[in-house]
């Protein structure tokens, strides 16, 4: 199928790794230009040489995508923006007894108000243009709460609630926002969380990865390329019709009829 974005450009943040490099790999195999950021040089530029090999332009902007200068610089790279992933490392894991202000704050900063700061940056554009694709990640966490990543239920909800307004507000101008929710997948996000729990509970890694595994209907963790091909698909032409979505992909994880 031909996405039909071939030429556009698109911001991919937190994408050095993981699920962003996911989505960042997907667009480019379309032919989309990038500018990607994460904080650590090395390893972005790394990402950026991988990229490239799909034959389009990468520009790599080393910041904290949770600061107005880092989003500045990435803004600032892009110009133009077509379509917006918004992404950053998720909270740490806790327990509703431990957490103070600041550690929310710390957590909507990341999860909340930056989506929503980089969103109205491109919304004006967008909409002038008639044309925009905007593709949250936030996490399972949304349909169905983790206990331990109350950090995450609480800021990733919030932004759900922002995208559930504002993606009706801008539709007409054929503008799309939605939100892409992944369950457990095989990234160093899932290391840390899994060596967490392999700590806690005195297990192995591969202890706590089966025992995970058997609550998944897919029976397997997800990768990161299968959710940057959804994520692609969701920033395309054909999805004009989607607006203010929650899109899970857990392996059937989350219990639910729809
Ligand atoms: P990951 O493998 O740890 O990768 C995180 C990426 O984000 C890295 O490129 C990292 O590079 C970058 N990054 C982190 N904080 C940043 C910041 N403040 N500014 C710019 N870049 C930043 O994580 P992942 O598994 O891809 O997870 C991505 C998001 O999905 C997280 O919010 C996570 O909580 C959420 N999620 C993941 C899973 C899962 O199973 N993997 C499930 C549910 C939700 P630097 O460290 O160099 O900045």
């Amino acid at each position: 199928m031909d996405l039909g974005i071939k030429g556009k450009t698109a911001i991919v943040c937190a994408a050095s790794k993981g699920l962003g490099f996911g989505c960042a790999e997907a667009l480019a195999k379309e032919g989309v230009n990038l500018v990607i950021c994460a904080r650590t040089p090395e390893p972005l530029d790394a990402a950026a040489d991988k990229l490239r090999k799909h034959g389009v332009e990468v520009t790599p902007i080393a910041c904290d995508i949770t600061t107005d200068a880092g989003r500045a610089a990435v803004l600032a790279a892009a110009g133009h923006v077509d379509i917006l992933v918004t992404n950053a490392g998720g909270p740490p894991p806790g327990h509703w007894s431990d957490w103070e202000r600041d550690d929310f704050i710390k957590a909507m900063d990341a999860n909340m108000l930056t989506p929503i700061a980089l969103m109205k940056a491109v919304l004006p554009g967008m909409i002038e243009q008639g044309w925009g694709r905007v593709v949250n990640i936030t996490s399972q966490s949304v349909k169905g709460p983790i206990g331990i990543l109350g950090l995450s239920n609480t800021a990733r909800t919030g932004l759900t609630g922002y995208v559930a307004g504002t993606s009706r507000d801008v539709a007409k101008h054929g503008v799309t926002i939605n939100n892409l929710l992944p369950g457990i997948h095989a990234t160093d996000r899932a290391v840390s969380l899994d060596s967490g729990n392999a700590k806690a509970k005195n297990l192995s890694m591969d202890e706590v990865k089966a025992q995970r595994c058997a609550t998944i209907p897919a029976g397997r963790y997800g990768e990161a390329s299968e959710f940057g091909a959804t994520c692609a698909f969701m920033c395309s032409k054909h999805v004009g019709y989607m607006i203010g979505q929650n899109v899970l992909l857990d392996g059937g994880a989350t219990v639910s009829t729809i």
